[in-house]
């Protein structure tokens, strides 16, 4: 049985392991697949002693996206932008190669499974933290007619515009500077709704055919962003859980060469 599995600390909430077992159970693939909480001081050493031990790779999640992105000596491009690797793969000779699916699985999640589009549309991201940096590249590909980063800290937000200069020319402004404008679609990128709080958005960025998606999600009740989003008169709000699948289903195919469905695996989970 090949062995894979998610790191982080703390881990032991991560829904990886349930969504990886129904993909392989779906596409008959032999793997075994666990949660491991790795020491913060130790993730070099224990990620290589997991690759001696057999492992064929990891999903990488907070607080050691950064490191897993040092670790890797192979990037994908999309890595390579996003400055974070969420998937490890252990190639042969002892090569560590280091990918990011976060942006693949935001994107799928609103254009396949919702029918958002991004083309020409105007954009509104909330938030310049981890998560944000790692699915703008995606997003930009798409080629918005506009997107604008706000965020709290605001220089973090025009680091990210800097950053990504070479594919687009993003907006940056914080949050007081908001409300002159309504945008087609915003993204909650922040990590707020952890604390069941909104970031200080006005509701005057939303107009009648505004939606909403919250990269938090919750299995059983709608985060504090979608609620706020539907409140308001969005007319369409999600969260994220979707994008967590469509993530590990891009990694799912990194690893093994055959793409899962992801849809009864999300109806699945939030069945449950
Ligand atoms: P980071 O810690 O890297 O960044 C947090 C961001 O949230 C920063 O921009 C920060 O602003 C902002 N923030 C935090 N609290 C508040 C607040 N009260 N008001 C306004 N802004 C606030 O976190 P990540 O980027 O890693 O994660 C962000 C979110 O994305 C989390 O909710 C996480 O669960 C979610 N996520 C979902 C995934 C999925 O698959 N669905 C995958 C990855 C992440 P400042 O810079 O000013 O501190």
């Amino acid at each position: 049985m090949d062995k894979y599995a998610v790191v982080g600390n703390p881990v032991s909430h991560s829904l990886s392991p349930r969504i990886h077992r129904m993909f392989a159970e779906e596409t008959d693939q032999d793997i075994s697949y666990e949660a491991l909480q790795l020491d913060p001081n130790n993730f070099v050493t224990e990620i290589l002693r997991l690759q001696a031990s057999g492992y064929l790779g990891v999903n990488v999640t907070v607080p050691f996206k950064q490191q897993a992105w040092k670790l890797a000596k192979k990037l994908s491009p999309r890595a390579q932008d996003a400055g974070a690797v969420n998937t490890l793969i252990f190639q042969p000779l002892a090569l560590i190669a280091g990918d990011n699916t976060d942006g693949i699985g935001l994107s799928r999640d609103l254009i396949v499974n919702h029918q958002i589009l991004i083309e020409h549309r105007k954009i509104l991201i909330l938030g310049a933290g981890g998560a944000v940096r790692g699915v703008l590249g995606p997003l930009l590909a798409k080629r918005p007619g506009l997107l604008t980063i706000a965020n709290r800290t605001v220089a973090k937000a025009e680091q990210l515009a800097e950053d990504f200069f070479h594919i687009w020319d993003v907006q940056t402004c914080s949050y007081e500077e908001l409300g002159r404008d309504k945008y087609d679609l915003i993204i909650n990128g922040t990590s707020a709704g952890l604390h069941n709080e909104l970031p200080p958005v006005p509701d005057s960025v939303l107009g009648v055919n505004s939606v909403c998606y919250d990269m938090m999600y919750n299995l059983n009740q709608p985060t504090t962003f979608v609620n706020w989003a539907i409140d308001r008169g969005a007319l369409r709000a999600y969260d994220g859980l979707g994008m967590l699948v469509e993530q590990a289903a891009e990694s799912f195919y990194i690893w093994r060469g055959v793409r899962p469905h992801t849809e009864l695996v999300i109806q699945g989970l939030r069945q449950d």
